[in-house]
């Protein structure tokens, strides 16, 4: 399944933002500024789907202030979104609000870029902006479910879909309500934040970083080891939605203990949708949770349950984020993240030893099976979400990177380190609040395998020079072979796959 993810989208210290974010709603002293106050009320059509999110905020402006909305045109391959938004009526003391608009200049892959609403005079006091946000019709090009959709009576997406927000606000909290009298009886309303109406900590832009979902969705809650995982979906789920759920509440323990440094391990939200008519997304964790969206089959057709992507979602929260230039920093997000959810899947038990060599073989193809295998990272973002394949070149790359320094830590070190001692101060201290960038990734790898591991970076990451991942990279029960990959419009060329050992046991192969 071709999965689509934020591209580290959220930096290291949003995530942490909302890792450290409770559900509690805190209580406002005295002197505390009014709280950014938004209410979404989801309006259902004829046709028993909702139509669109009616959106009203507050805000306290000092007098003689200049004032400004943005939106995004396009967010993370995700247009429309600022067309999908009509303004109803913006207002301060003074009346109306005249706006000029104005929009920022396209990234050719379909990077966020915005519009902006410029207040023709300065406003004072409390401001009121009422506008709707129309869901998103079938059509389009796809990208990760960022964008408003209705399904099963509900409505689903990110803040990043739908929220049209003061720029440069500064409050420091926000209230989120919702208005849910137009939804059938029994809906709910949950977002990443929380259950229900929440305070968020934070400005407003803080609100873009979320999944919100409303309707009569079904759920799931954790219990005992799984306790604070839970998880909703709107529409028919082509599995069975609850037992996969269960699963994944098993996974998400089994992942807190394994990665060890979130302890207590936060609270995680699960949403799911399943959408009629394309395009539907696939899997994008934000903060705390994901989304996993999937085209809707018709009544009584089943689907596999997508278990792979409901892992590599989950591991987002422990892997995180690198700083360093938008994009480029997928080979640590999403590759890091590749490495982990086979290796998760094989250690935990989850999936079985010839599903682990079947994952590597998969990266291997979908990277040695590329004409554009050896690209740079600038010129992959630069593609961006016009091309699937292409975008997806740091996920595998990335994850052959970690799983050869991996081998390679071990050797060095006689077996007493590994991946995993080596990458845990650094999660601790990133947790800590201390910055992740590429020199600091430079100087943690050098310090292990040797001062060429700067130029090793620059050429395997940055520059997508191809490299012979060590002979042990994936643990002693798979080996290495060399393999001739046929690329349409390109000839041959001498890549690798990788082979299980002949009398090797499972035993062996999870415990390395
Ligand atoms: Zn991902």
């Amino acid at each position: 399944m071709n999965t689509l993810h934020a591209w580290g989208r959220l930096g290291a210290a949003a995530l942490l933002a909302i890792l450290m974010m409770g559900a509690g709603v805190p209580d406002a002293g005295a002197s505390e500024p009014a709280p950014f106050k938004i209410t979404l009320k989801p309006l259902t059509g004829g046709d028993q789907e909702v139509d669109a999110l009616d959106v009203r905020w507050t805000l306290d402006m000092p007098a003689g202030s200049t004032f400004d909305l943005t939106a995004p045109i396009t967010y993370a391959g995700v247009e429309g979104v600022a067309d999908r938004i009509e303004i109803i009526s913006a207002r301060d003391a003074s009346g109306p609000i005249p706006f000029t608009t104005s929009d920022d200049p396209p990234h050719p892959g379909g990077f966020p870029h915005f519009r902006h609403w410029k207040a023709e005079r300065p406003v004072a006091g409390q401001i009121e902006v009422t506008y709707l946000a129309r869901v998103r019709s079938p059509g389009g090009r796809g990208g990760p479910p960022f964008d408003l959709r209705a399904s099963g009576g509900g409505v689903s997406g990110a803040g990043s879909g739908f929220l049209l927000l003061p720029r440069g606000a500064e409050t420091t909290r926000s209230r989120l309500i919702w208005d849910l009298t137009d939804l059938p009886a029994g809906s709910g309303a949950r977002t990443t934040f929380g259950e229900g109406g929440v305070d968020i900590e934070g400005p407003p832009s803080r609100l873009m970083q979320g999944w919100y979902m409303a309707g009569p969705f079904g759920h799931y809650e954790g219990a005992r080891a799984s306790a604070g995982f839970n998880a909703a979906w709107l529409g028919r789920a082509p599995f069975d939605a609850a037992a996969e759920m269960a699963w994944a509440a098993d996974a998400y323990a089994y992942l807190g203990e394994a990665f060890g440094y979130l302890d207590p391990v936060p609270p995680y939200r699960v949403f799911m949708r399943f959408v009629d008519g394309a395009p539907c997304g696939g899997g994008t964790a934000l903060g705390a949770s994901f989304m996993y969206a999937r085209c809707a089959l018709t009544t009584g057709e089943t689907a596999p349950s997508p278990r792979e992507t409901l892992v590599h979602e989950m591991v987002h929260m422990w892997v995180g984020g690198v700083e360093g230039p938008q994009g480029v920093t997928s080979w640590f997000s999403e590759g890091l993240t590749t490495h982990y959810t086979r290796l998760m899947m094989l250690r935990g038990g989850l999936d079985s030893v010839e599903a682990y060599g079947g994952h590597i073989n998969r990266s291997a193809q979908a990277l040695y099976g590329l004409a554009a295998q050896d690209m740079s990272a600038q010129a992959i973002v630069d593609v961006g979400f016009a091309d699937g394949d292409i975008r997806h070149i740091p996920y595998h790359r990335g994850a052959f990177y970690f799983a050869d320094l991996d081998a390679r830590i071990r050797e060095r070190s006689g077996g007493t380190r590994t991946l995993d001692t080596v990458l845990r101060p650094m999660f601790e201290a990133r947790q800590a609040g201390q910055t992740f960038d590429h020199a600091a990734w430079i100087a943690l790898v050098s310090a292990e395998i040797g001062p060429q591991a700067k130029d090793e970076f620059e050429a395997r990451i940055l520059r997508g020079e191809a490299f012979a991942p060590h002979r042990g990279a994936f643990g002693p029960c798979f080996t290495r072979r060399d393999k001739t990959y046929e690329i349409a419009g390109h000839g041959p060329v001498e890549r690798y796959e990788w082979v299980r050992q002949t009398g090797a046991s499972d035993d062996l192969c999870r415990n390395w």
